[in-house]
């Protein structure tokens, strides 16, 4: 396994979650000072504000924010006020699991005001009377706990460490995990909105998504453009992977212009979960609906790029064998599936495939689909299909002779990617002011849409 280090962005415009210094923890003051934890905006305004906007959550699955919120909310008001077992719980989830994903980690160690801002608002929305904050990553774990001294939130709020696995992060996994459990995906449902933490109805909201929730609270004035940002964390290109924030809409193809990889040839989608996609599919545009829409997923925001000359199947054949590494075991099914399709795909890579391996791999494809406890086993199955789709002539041509580019390739242990994240610096104290930026903002190789690119009208009396 080979671990990258990604890459921050130079200071980005007021009002986008990367912030203005991306590479420093902000203290509770730089957060005050930005608008955070404003009072201006109420938890019905709020929701509403979410609404209107179309805020979608952007741990994966991409369900909108405002009718997960409502759904808590409403499952909440059935156990009466007097009922505090069920009362609501929110939970901040920063436990990103695809291994090309960075964003998560680096928004709780650099960030964590604007997250536990966004859980607070949440709680006020949907009535919880109690938080967490799930993570398993260390450094992270100590930015919020220094936060949450610094600035004790409404309601009590404890962090909760995990093991960090490809499924930990699963909403099921992390109710299980805070109640004691194994941070292991349950079946459904119930599902944590109807019975979460402690049988409460508990919302299991992505940490990007809270910070834009926050984020909206400070602004609704530019509530559109803060729902059509988002986070990406991108790998593949010559300088290594990076955390970049561009709005939806925004062709792939700019962005792996952006990155160094202008002729890419096709991409690994979603962290692992959107699958492979060829060359011409780079004129999608970065935008949820359009890439479902496509066969392929933007998820969590990881995209790895193939530059021109990289062999698909290996990429598939990598992807495959992290799967069926991390599958929790639990289901029968995806014990043997993803086992079935990482040795089927390593098999193609090295050159031993059978001649009925594009069958068997069209058919696990389709047939594998949802009947695991969680999501790795769709992407997995997903992944066989993509390879199958977009890059049929490479898998013929692996059939009938093995594939120099997979020959000359690292071994498999040191070819799988996945990224950290750099050090930030401590919060500046009073003691030690706020350092001048050490870096001017980058030039852009490609003109992109400005995050905020119109301050919109203000929205009183907007619904
Ligand atoms: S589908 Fe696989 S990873 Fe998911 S719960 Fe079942 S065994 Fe675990």
């Amino acid at each position: 396994m080979t671990t990258t280090t990604i890459r921050l962005p130079a200071a980005q415009p007021p009002g986008t979650v990367l912030g203005t210094a991306p590479d420093t923890g902000e203290s509770a003051d730089a957060y005050r000072a930005t608008g955070g934890y404003g009072t201006a905006t109420g938890s019905g305004e709020l929701l509403a504000h979410l609404a209107a906007s179309g805020l979608r959550g952007r741990g994966g699955a991409g369900f909108p924010a405002a009718v997960k919120l409502r759904s808590v909310r409403d499952n909440g008001d059935r156990g009466g006020p007097d009922d505090l077992g069920g009362r609501p719980v929110v939970v901040a989830n920063g436990e990103e699991g695809e291994p090309g994903s960075a964003k998560d980690r680096w928004l709780l160690r650099a960030r964590p005001h604007l997250v536990l801002d966004g859980l607070a608002r949440a709680a006020a929305i949907t009535g919880a009377v109690r938080g967490f904050v799930y993570l398993s990553d260390p450094a992270a774990g100590a930015s919020v706990r220094r936060a949450l001294a610094e600035h004790p939130p409404p309601l009590p709020v404890e962090v909760v460490e995990t093991d960090h696995t490809y499924v930990a992060g699963e909403e099921t996994a992390v109710v299980r995990r805070i109640d004691g459990g194994p941070a292991l995906p349950a079946a459904k449902p119930p599902r944590p909105f109807e019975q979460g933490v402690g049988g409460a109805p508990t919302l299991v909201a992505n940490v990007e998504t809270l910070a834009r929730i926050a984020l909206t609270a400070a602004r609704p004035d530019l509530r559109l453009d803060i729902a059509r940002g988002t986070l990406v964390t991108l790998s593949g290109g010559p300088a290594g992977p990076v955390l970049t924030e561009v709005p939806y809409g925004i062709p792939l193809r700019a962005l792996a212009s952006r990155h160094g990889v202008p002729d890419a040839a096709g991409a690994l989608m979603g962290g692992l979960f959107g699958g492979l996609v060829d060359a011409r599919a780079l004129d999608l545009p970065l935008e949820p609906g359009a890439l479902t829409a496509a066969g392929t997923a933007l998820g969590c925001g990881a995209i790895r790029f193939l530059a021109p000359g990289a062999c698909p199947v290996t990429c598939a054949a990598d992807a495959a064998a992290h799967l069926a590494a991390e599958s929790a075991r639990q289901c029968g099914v995806c014990v043997s599936g993803t086992s079935a399709i990482g040795d089927t795909l390593s098999a193609l890579a090295a050159g031993t495939a059978g001649p009925d391996t594009a069958d068997r791999l069209d058919r696990w494809s389709r047939g594998l689909r949802g009947r695991g406890a969680c999501g790795l086993l769709d992407a997995a199955a997903g992944l066989a299909g993509s390879l199958l789709r977009a890059f049929p002539g490479h898998v013929r041509s692996h059939l009938a002779a093995p594939c120099p580019v997979c020959a000359a390739a690292a071994p498999a242990e040191g070819r799988r990617l996945t990224v950290s994240v750099p050090e930030v610096a401590d919060p500046p104290t009073a003691a030690s002011p706020a350092p001048l930026p050490a870096r001017p903002p980058a030039p852009l190789p490609v003109p992109l849409p400005s995050p905020l690119p119109v301050p919109l009208p203000a929205l009183k009396g907007t619904p």
